[in-house]
């Protein structure tokens, strides 16, 4: 749809921000009979969405059921309990687990917006009460992108780090089958098929179109949107919120220099992806010294959050470091640009690779989840520089596990060491004057760890201890499958900072995402989902699909709200 083609003046639902959580509000009110307009501040859908791995973290779900993962929504709620406490959020957290199976059926049931069960994948902190290994994680069935034809140009691409050959998504199955394409003839007959079907896209699309993880999710929930034939409105950022503290009436979209007015009957859905590119709400709720990078696609500059405080709008503040985090390495591309990898689960926790503050010391188990990994590094950082910090391994663990962009078995790893990607020496104490670290410490550090490989026992900080840091590691590397020695030259040191993959701090907001005003009571007709709402989790990290679980499910409680049908 063009920019300005058919705008209605009057729906039922006005929704801001064509992320997972504004798209799903879109699509239940559409299916609910509601008239409803989506407006998207940038020409694509998707957000941060699009570049995620398109988990969701749903207690109970069926699809997991059905494939034989015994679960429930009282585990789970005990699990949250003991890692959130018992009194935050509770009824915000009931209303999760009751309603997530729900939605994620109904979607299924309904739209082409349809998930299949991760099996194993533990929770991230695997071993407090409640916590379950398999079953609460789900994905997006990968997607056609050929079935969106001209308007598959509108799904926002993948960060470039997670494509290969410029273009081309793979999921974590087809990692390991690319990686050993020469050790069978199933393997090299499925990276065949991927690199022609590849080829064969590329003669009419700028890139891959078979979809996976976040890419699959919005490809699935912007062929449906089509389908029903919900209009969106694209370069059309939500400017103003009409009406006040007592009700919210609509809303002006500022389309091409021009500002247009839409009155909503039934509400207005702030959707626009929390404040992650926002300085003013970094410097006033994260942590000292503020993270200089955000993973947040680039058009979140807070624009939700802040016309809801204009309103009178609460925030919710109770939100630990106000984000939800990873390490990500700093990458020179070949244009002169520079992005942003994610260490999420490839490297940390294989065996052979330790991190180290500036003074040579390990301050934390690197195989612990990516949020609890930069905790460490802002609780290291009070007392000796940890930001950024240092990925340490050697010759032998690039070629076998890769690290960061330098993907395993990589045949000119000095290419990333002349970019200035990563430093290399053939002694650590080379390793460390390059880097900046203390090099009587960090050999002092290297040669304990390495004592761990031999018993396999990491007696400073446990790594290989518990479920998830073993699912990340090395299976078949014994005794221990996340240790192992730094032993062969060259060295390598890979500098980490951290970035928010998600903002945690955003509107307060009762169960059926009403935003709630500075007096804790709701303001009629406004409603915030997706990481516009303060994270139902507070600032807690439980499992994979923490925050794209909840956009999905208090978007389709806000619409049912909304219509008058809560659940
Ligand atoms: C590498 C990576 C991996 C991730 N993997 C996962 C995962 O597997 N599971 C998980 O739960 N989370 C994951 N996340 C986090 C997840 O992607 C985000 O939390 C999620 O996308 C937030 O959804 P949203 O709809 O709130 O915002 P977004 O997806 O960011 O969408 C917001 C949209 O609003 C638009 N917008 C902004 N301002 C305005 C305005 N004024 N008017 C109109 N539109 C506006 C933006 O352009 C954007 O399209 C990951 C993130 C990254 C970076």
């Amino acid at each position: 749809m063009n920019a300005e083609a058919n705008v209605n003046s009057e729906v039922d639902v006005l929704i801001a921000g064509a992320g997972p959580a504004g798209m799903t509000a879109a699509l239940v009110a559409s299916l609910e009979g509601l008239d409803v307009l989506l407006c998207e501040k940038s020409d694509q859908v998707g957000g941060t969405g699009s570049t995620s791995a398109g988990t969701l973290w749903i207690p109970g779900n069926s699809q997991s059921r059905a494939a034989g993962f015994n679960d429930s929504e009282e585990q789970a709620d005990f699990y949250l309990s003991a890692l959130i406490g018992e009194a935050t959020n509770r009824e915000l957290r009931h209303a999760y687990l009751l309603t997530g199976p729900t939605a994620i059926d109904y979607l299924g049931a309904r739209t082409d917006v349809r998930f299949v069960p991760c099996g194993t994948h533990p929770d991230y902190r695997s071993n407090m009460p409640g916590a379950a290994i398999a079953g609460r994680a789900i994905v997006p069935e990968p997607f056609d992108g050929r079935l969106l034809g001209a308007e598959f140009q509108r799904i926002r691409a993948p960060i470039p780090e997670f494509m290969l050959f410029g273009g081309m998504m793979v999921g974590k199955v087809d990692i390991s089958r690319l990686i050993g394409r020469f050790d069978s003839v199933a393997n090299f007959v499925h990276s065949a098929k991927l690199f022609t079907r590849y080829l064969a896209d590329r003669l009419r699309y700028p890139r891959g179109t078979r979809l996976m993880m976040g890419n699959a999710l919005i490809g699935r929930l912007f062929y449906s949107l089509r389908k029903r034939n919900v209009p969106i409105l694209f370069g059309a950022p939500i400017v103003e919120l009409a009406g006040d503290r007592d009700g919210v009436k609509g809303a002006r979209f500022n389309i091409g220099g021009k500002e247009i007015f839409v009155k909503a009957r039934k509400g207005v859905v702030l959707a626009t992806g929390g404040y992650g590119h926002n300085k003013r709400f970094r410097d006033a709720f994260m942590p000292q010294p503020v993270p200089l990078h955000s993973m947040s696609c680039e058009s979140n500059s807070g624009d939700g959050v802040d016309l809801g405080q204009r309103l009178g709008a609460a925030i919710a503040l109770e939100q630990g470091t106000s984000g939800l985090w990873t390490p990500v390495s700093i990458v020179p591309r070949p244009d002169g640009t520079k992005g942003l990898f994610p260490h999420l689960v490839l490297d940390r926790a294989k065996p052979g690779l330790i991190a180290v503050n500036s003074a040579g010391r390990r301050f934390v188990n690197e195989a612990a989840s990516y949020h609890d990994f930069v905790l460490a590094m802002f609780d290291s950082n009070k007392t000796t520089p940890s930001i950024p910090a240092w990925l340490i391994c050697d010759a032998s663990f690039l070629k076998k596990y890769g690290l960061g962009v330098i993907y395993p078995g990589h045949r000119n790893p000095g290419k990333f060491v002349d970019r200035g990607y990563v430093a290399n020496a053939h002694t650590i104490e080379d390793l460390a004057g390059k880097i900046g670290v203390d090099p009587q410490q960090l050999d002092r550090t290297i040669a304990r760890y390495n004592g761990f490989a031999e018993t396999g026992i990491d007696s400073d900080f446990g790594k290989g201890e518990t479920e998830l840091n073993r699912f990340n590691g090395d299976a078949d590397h014994r005794p221990n499958p996340c240790i192992g020695p730094v032993a062969t030259p060259p060295f390598y040191a890979l500098a980490v900072w951290p970035a928010d993959i998600a903002v945690s701090t955003g509107l307060a907001t009762d169960a059926d995402a009403r935003v709630l005003g500075n007096d804790g009571q709701p303001i009629p007709g406004l409603y915030a989902c997706g990481n516009d709402m303060a994270s139902v989790m507070a600032g807690s990290y439980p499992g994979p699909g923490t925050t794209l679980g909840p956009a999905i499910v208090f978007a389709y409680r806000a619409v049912m709200h909304a219509k008058g049908a809560p659940v």
